[in-house]
């Protein structure tokens, strides 16, 4: 399906209401019907009706349908934050005594769900270091139901080789999870790997303007009804039809919005990688990140979020850099249309801080829509004026 018709048509009834352009917001709790017999046919498959708007809603449909067809995926459910999609897909598909096989360091409350939350109902998991497909054959138990991947990762950029994974997976007949915050559905497709199921947080490019906290699940139809009917439903966990508003008028840009942010970001790699007081710089498109080839066979694209580490001896240079910076702000997520920036040294004690320590000196920066140049001037007198 072409990407202008799913991002400009797909799921529109426009006739329906008065050929709008933007669709409405159907802002509504419950639907209401004419014949016992329509509201007995909407209980007995409440997935593919309108009923009441903890389970479908028109609005948040028309972005359901959407956000599938990008995915490549036969259905799509819309969350009220990508944390309740990993929930969701992850719970769905365990019971007592199961274990799972995860990436290292998944998206932090992922790895609280595999720590905290799934022990106490005797579900376990092994982390391995995903850019070895050995390390996914080790871990795999008799009792492992599910292999759970995030790549890249959003920390350390690390990437999982979705073919070799999917295939181990089927030969073993395990379920696969892929978080594919880091590149949207415009810039990989793991589906198209084999990956069962794909989420990621559509707080980030998806709806793209720091102004809503959503997540996607995109599976088959089976496995989205089946999970629509159990924690869908039960938790209460879908996106409200204004959020779902918000994110079709954000998805109507995404794909200029990627290609700008791609620009800037090769720009601004470029500027940090010969600058003096940089170390070292992590960006999957770039030539010399150690699986720039895996990052170019399985990505179409990538931007907006890399990591570098800045020379210094003190937290307190590390701290007047980041408190230096006029235009890019200090705040966690990303993929809007402003520049952050998260130093590492912000998750340690102050007296802890080790300058032997990369991480330490650690910056995860999101480039968002503001010109290069505007950003590299930020950045230059922020390096400027902390030592
Ligand atoms: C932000 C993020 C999430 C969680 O999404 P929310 O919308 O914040 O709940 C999950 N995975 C990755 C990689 C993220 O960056």
């Amino acid at each position: 399906m072409e990407l202008s018709y799913i991002l400009n048509e797909l799921g529109e009834e426009r006739e329906k209401y008065f050929n709008a352009v933007s669709p409405p917001i159907i802002q509504t709790s419950n639907f209401s019907f004419k014949k016992v017999d329509d509201f007995r046919k909407a209980f007995e498959d409440e997935a593919s009706a309108f009923i009441y708007s903890r389970g479908n809603n028109p609005t948040v449909k028309i972005l359901a349908q959407k956000l599938a067809a990008l995915d490549g995926a036969e259905d799509a459910l819309v969350f009220n934050s990508g944390a309740s999609a990993i929930f969701a897909a992850v719970f769905a598909n365990v019971k007592s005594g199961d274990h799972i096989v995860s990436v290292d360091k998944p998206y932090s409350w992922a790895q609280k769900l595999f720590n905290d939350i799934l022990p106490r109902f005797n579900v376990t998991t092994t982390y391995v270091d995903g850019r070895e497909i050995e390390n996914f054959k080790n871990a795999i138990e008799p009792n492992t139901t599910i292999i759970y991947l995030e790549t890249p990762n959003s920390w350390n950029f690390y990437l999982q080789d979705l073919k070799e994974v999917s295939k181990l997976a089927k030969e073993k007949n395990l379920l696969t999870i892929c978080d594919n915050s880091y590149c949207s559905p415009l810039y990989q497709k793991p589906i198209e790997y084999g990956i069962d199921m794909v989420l990621q947080s559509a707080t980030k490019y998806i709806n793209g303007h720091s102004d809503v906290v959503a997540g996607v699940l995109c599976g088959t139809k089976k496995m989205m009804t089946k999970i629509f009917n159990s924690e869908y439903m039960n938790m209460g966990i879908g996106a409200t039809p204004f959020n779902a508003w918000l994110m079709i008028r954000g998805l109507r840009t995404i794909k200029i919005r990627l290609e700008k942010i791609s620009d800037t970001t090769l720009k601004i790699v470029n500027y940090l990688k010969q600058h003096e007081k940089i170390e070292s710089v992590v960006f999957p498109f770039d030539v010399d990140f150690p699986q720039y080839k895996l990052a170019k066979q399985q990505m179409s694209g990538a931007c907006g979020l890399i990591s570098f580490t800045i020379k210094a001896n003190t937290i307190e240079q590390v701290e007047k850099f980041c408190e230096s910076l006029q235009h890019i702000l200090m705040a966690v997520s990303w993929g809007g249309h402003e520049s952050l920036i998260i130093p590492g040294c912000a998750s340690i004690k102050k007296n802890e801080f080790d300058p032997s320590n990369p991480d330490h000196r650690k910056m995860r920066m999101y480039i968002g829509l503001e010109e290069a140049d505007y950003l590299i001037e930020d950045l230059e007198k922020a390096f400027f004026k902390s030592y």
